[in-house]
């Protein structure tokens, strides 16, 4: 396996850790409920997706669990 033949300096390394930076979730409004969800997911309130119900809503969830 491959190794490298020197220790990298303090300077190459601060340098390379410079680029390293925080990345936010992009979260957009539901056009359903408007309720914030990330983006090219479906919305966890309502369970829609590009106006198309594709899973159940946190609401329908929470009523099963009432019948159990
Ligand atoms: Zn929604």
């Amino acid at each position: 396996m491959p190794v490298p033949k020197r220790r990298k300096s303090k300077s190459k390394t601060s340098m390379r850790r410079s680029q390293w930076k925080l990345i936010l979730p992009s979260v957009a409004l539901c056009p359903q409920c408007q309720a914030p969800k990330l983006s090219y997911r479906a919305c966890p309130s309502c369970g829609y997706y590009r106006g198309r119900k594709v899973m159940k809503s946190e609401e329908e969830k929470k009523k099963k669990e009432e019948k159990k």
